[in-house]
């Protein structure tokens, strides 16, 4: 089946998980290749089955050689362990309503896919470039560009919300979830890549150093019986992969010429992958 006939098929079935995001109506029609709510927006798919609900177009710093690199380390399985301990916590695997929030490029929802995954998979970035790049990868799960502070979702429709080191809206979480939902949202903890924050950081030890504490700290207030699980280990780079690993990251962006200048001449073996996965219940 062609990407746009899958999406049609998908929005027919699924309407019900949207809606519009400029009036917050409900959807009432696929009409050819456009979606139109009760008070007559219309959004359209492309040919790749993607959908833009965007009203403006965003400036976002994700540029299409950080997304590749990032696609190309994920295949090559720097989040493997992590996303398998995802996996393991996603209560409804079978046939649940999974909403991957700032997927990127899709790599993390793709990877669930292949250890099993099934049901309604739905997964956004508000970068059309990453979005893009997912569809034309990965025809496992609906696709599209948004805003999480102008959700095209449904109220009460998710199982899993999966929030992977991408921005959080913990109101519009409990909105989307269904009630006995679940949010699994990862971030980093102090020694995430930290070989690489040595390098670009070399006289900035302040920079060197990462705490999630506040971020914690916000979810816990959200959900109170918050699981937290640590997850850290070590991922073996050769010169192709560390060139990815420096493209991928948002580290680089403070980084000084020389800073960079000096990572390239120092290629990392290996790197240390340290974070925290949280799960919160809805109306926990
Ligand atoms: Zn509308």
């Amino acid at each position: 089946m062609k990407k746009i006939d899958q999406a049609k098929k998908f929005l027919t079935e699924q309407m019900s998980l949207f809606q519009c995001p400029v009036c917050k109506e409900p959807f009432e029609k696929l009409q050819e290749h456009s979606l139109i709510c009760r008070n007559g927006h219309v959004f359209d798919l492309s040919k790749k089955g993607t959908l833009y609900f965007l009203k403006k177009a965003s400036k976002n710093e994700y540029d299409k050689n950080m997304l590749s690199a990032r696609f190309a380390i994920a295949q090559a399985g720097l989040f493997d362990p992590l996303i398998e301990m995802v996996y393991k916590n996603i209560t409804r695997k079978e046939d649940g309503t999974v909403l991957d929030v700032g997927s990127g490029e899709g790599s993390h929802l793709d990877k669930l896919v292949h250890l099993g995954l099934k049901g309604n998979l739905v997964g956004f970035d508000i970068s059309k470039d990453a979005i893009i790049l997912a569809a034309s990868h990965f025809t496992s799960a609906f696709w599209c560009v948004a805003d999480l502070a102008q959700s095209p979702f449904a109220a009460n429709q998710f199982d899993t919300i999966l929030n992977i080191f991408s921005p959080s809206n913990y109101q519009e979480f409990e909105r989307l979830l269904k009630e006995d939902g679940q949010v699994i949202k990862v971030v980093p903890d102090a020694d995430y890549l930290i070989e690489l924050r040595k390098l670009f950081y070399l006289d900035q030890q302040e920079k060197q150093r990462y705490s999630n504490e506040h971020v914690i700290q916000k979810f816990q207030e959200h959900f109170s019986e918050t699981t937290i699980v640590p997850i850290r280990y070590t991922f073996p780079l050769d010169s192709e992969l560390f060139d990815q690993l420096m493209l991928m990251t948002p580290l680089g962006w403070g980084a000084t010429a020389e800073g960079k200048q000096y990572a390239m001449q120092h290629p990392l073996q290996s790197v240390t992958v340290h974070v925290q996965m949280l799960i919160g219940k809805k109306g926990s």
